[in-house]
């Protein structure tokens, strides 16, 4: 087996040879440790017959585990600095595909047609860059990829409240952005020591696997994420008055939400932090016929 990417020794030996300087702006925080990279793609339960897909393959580090255990990896790499370094540490692997795209701009759903079709599954694997963190989670979520799931590091905080059950402090639309698409667990938290530099935040491993149907199945998706939205919109705010407050005409329309809540069976002094994904979705049904 070839000398890992991830040892302290090697990534400064690599650094120095092509004078990179990291990017703060970029989210650069290369892992530096083969026993966390390891656990990562452990969690993600690849073969030879699964493709995987990279967000930021900075050196490389992880990107060679994943070549190790996948039978293809596809990386999204916006820095251009990074690919000579890339094309070096990854010589001895053939099934590495980089493409030079922010994965924001990116067409993933056609480069997946394209490029993993003689796969079984497809699985999101990845260190995010912790500034776009939740914008990358949510655009691979609209694009509804056919993906088993995702195995993806980031800041301990967003990784609690994507993970977040109803009643507790993290729990908020994000939660229920991701959890309508996806079961969440944290499988790892991760010390700031294995980073290269280290960042300031705590780190954690998100698992999130794809649900076979909605916990929940409702008739305008884009109005159920919009009335959980509205719902947290004040945290110490009554559901009555955040959806007065933020959905289009709510003054006016008082006895319509109130009805909509009464039928739902929804105590209109609840806060939004309450409620579970069922009951957002059923308010979201019966709220819908006042606000088309
Ligand atoms: N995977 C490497 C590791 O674990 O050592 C690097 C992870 S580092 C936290 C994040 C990487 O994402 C960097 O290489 C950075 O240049 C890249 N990146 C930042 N924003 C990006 C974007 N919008 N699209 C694609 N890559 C991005």
């Amino acid at each position: 087996m070839n000398k890992d990417i991830a040892t302290p020794l090697r990534t400064q030996e690599i650094l120095k040879k092509y004078g990179f300087s990291f990017k703060k702006s970029l989210g650069q925080n290369f892992l530096i440790d083969p026993n966390i990279l390891r656990n990562i793609v452990s969690h993600a339960e690849l073969t030879k017959e699964s493709a995987a897909i990279e967000i930021g393959p900075g050196i490389g580090a992880l990107t060679e585990h994943l070549a190790r255990s996948a039978g293809k990896v596809i990386s999204f790499e916006i820095d251009q600095r990074l690919l000579p370094v890339l094309t070096d540490t990854l010589s001895p692997y053939d099934n590495v595909k980089i493409i030079h795209s922010d994965i924001l701009k990116a067409d993933v759903s056609n480069i997946l047609a394209e490029e993993c079709e003689n796969y079984n599954e497809i699985m999101v694997v990845a260190n995010l860059p912790y500034y776009v963190t939740t914008p990358i989670l949510l655009k691979l979520l609209m694009d509804k990829l056919p993906i088993r799931g995702m195995v993806v590091m980031m800041q301990k905080e967003v990784a609690d409240r994507i993970s977040a059950v109803p009643g507790t402090k993290a729990y908020g639309s994000l939660s229920i952005a991701v959890q309508y698409y996806m079961q969440a667990e944290v499988v790892m938290t991760v010390p700031k020591t294995v980073f290269m530099p280290q960042p300031n935040v705590d780190s954690a491993v998100l698992r999130l696997l794809l649900r076979e149907k909605p916990p929940v199945e409702v008739i305008n998706e884009a109005f159920f994420f919009e009335v959980t939205r509205s719902s947290f919109a004040q945290r110490r705010k009554t559901i009555l008055n955040n959806l007065q407050s933020q959905l289009e005409n709510g003054k006016a329309k008082k006895e319509q939400i109130l009805s909509a809540l009464a039928e739902v069976n929804i105590d209109p002094t609840r806060r939004g932090e309450t409620l579970s994904i069922v009951e957002f979705g059923r308010l979201a049904d019966a709220l819908l016929p006042h606000f088309q």
